[in-house]
């Protein structure tokens, strides 16, 4: 969807001009998973798939909202009656946003907003802080605000975390501000450095396959939330702020101090390792070697799989149906338990794979999955 479109919209629907309009891309997780809410490293990249937001200032204390995807027209809501978990819709992400930017002591005073999205809702692919990131971006702009980067992405974690209650790192949201084209972002979730990793397949002959499995991951709320205290629970009976802060070669001693407790120990290994996979990624793609990190990202899913235990079967068989059909790695991105697998291979087995993983999901009478390939794309941005 092209920004004159969803100027258009906005149009049909306020009777006015937008003021301008604004595009923040989803993201796929190359390699650390589970590991931003333990201080760890992650590695995301942006998708071409956008969320568009067609936006004008208010002075009144009320904000408009409406997209494209959802039924029914604009929702008015106003600023001064915004609570945090007091919506249960999708209005509550980029209301959210507002409520945060108005928390730390913007002057926001209203909105009107249009939004159209590519980015799949549910899979994995962060739709919501696409959602998020576009507004704050947005508003940012036409209000001044002076934000950037991180801080942006920190804003709306908090919308996320606290005005519509689901607890999440900081990883969604950085990539969808902050990603550049052609590269992954290594990011440091303590202290938010980042790193532009050039990332470029098309060069080595590779591709980057998404496969969205269809199964949403709506329900996962609960199992993140004792994942998360399981971590917590590791790093306190380890006595470290976060599990970040044990080291690889340090792993074996931890897990004998955590004998008593298999579930944690788990936990700790999958983070500790996953930190470790991480790092090792980074290194093979600064010295440009693509290839090299296929068995390490499937190394991370049989992690997640065995260890973290977020996996599904239909996850699960994406991975083995890509190894069986000649991939040179495969695993879940995301948190899982649903949602999207990666796929990285030779350009040239592309259609082969393709056709496997179809067949491979029609023999176990899954819903077929939809594939796509990812190029590393921009971050957000403003279009026009
Ligand atoms: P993910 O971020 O992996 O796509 P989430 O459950 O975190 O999944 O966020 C999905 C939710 O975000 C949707 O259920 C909806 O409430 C909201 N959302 C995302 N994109 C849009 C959109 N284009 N229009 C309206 N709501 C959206
Ligand atoms: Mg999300």
């Amino acid at each position: 969807m092209g920004a004159l479109e969803v100027r258009e919209g906005f149009i049909e629907l306020y009777g006015a001009e937008p003021e301008g309009v604004w595009a923040a891309p989803g993201r796929v997780n190359l390699i650390g998973e589970h590991t931003d809410y333990n201080d760890g490293f992650v590695m995301p990249f942006a998708l071409p798939h956008v969320t568009t937001a067609a936006v004008a200032r208010r002075d009144d204390g009320v904000l408009r909202l409406h997209s494209a995807d959802m039924p029914g027209g604009p929702v008015e809501l106003r600023l001064d009656e915004l609570a945090p978990e007091s919506d249960r819709g999708w209005t509550a992400y980029p209301a959210g946003v507002v409520w945060a930017l108005r928390e730390a002591g913007h002057e926001v005073t209203g909105a009107d907003v249009h939004l159209t999205s590519t980015v799949p809702t549910g899979a994995g692919l962060s739709s919501s802080a696409a959602l998020e990131v576009v507004v704050a971006l947005a508003l940012n702009d036409l209000y001044a605000l002076g934000l950037k980067g991180w801080r942006l992405a920190r804003l709306c974690q908090r919308a996320e975390n606290v005005y519509v209650g689901a607890p999440t790192g900081i990883m969604d949201q950085t990539a969808s501000a902050c990603c550049e084209a052609g590269h992954a972002l290594f990011l440091d979730t303590r202290d938010l450095s980042q790193r532009q990793i050039p990332f470029d397949l098309a060069a080595e002959g590779l591709r980057l396959l998404v496969v969205d499995t269809r199964v949403e991951h709506a329900h996962s709320g609960g199992e993140y939330g004792r994942r998360r205290a399981g971590c917590e629970k590791g790093a306190a009976l380890l006595g470290v702020d976060a599990l970040r802060d044990i080291p690889h070669d340090g792993l074996d001693a931890a897990l004998a101090d955590l004998a008593g407790d298999e579930e944690v120990a788990r936990l700790v290994r999958h983070v500790v390792t996953e930190n470790a996979r991480a790092e090792r990624v980074v290194s093979l793609l600064e010295s440009g070697d693509i290839r090299a990190i296929g068995p390490i990202l499937t190394e991370g899913h049989a992690s997640l799989r065995d260890d973290f235990r977020v996996s599904c079967p239909e996850l699960d068989l994406v991975v083995d149906t890509a190894l069986a059909s000649g991939a040179l790695g495969a695993r879940m991105t995301g948190g899982g338990f649903g949602g999207s697998a990666i796929v990285l291979t030779d350009t040239a087995d592309v259609p082969t794979l393709t056709k496997a993983m179809e067949e491979a999901f029609t023999k176990a009478a899954h819903t077929p999955p939809r594939v796509f390939e990812a190029v590393p794309a921009a971050g957000a941005r403003r279009l026009a």
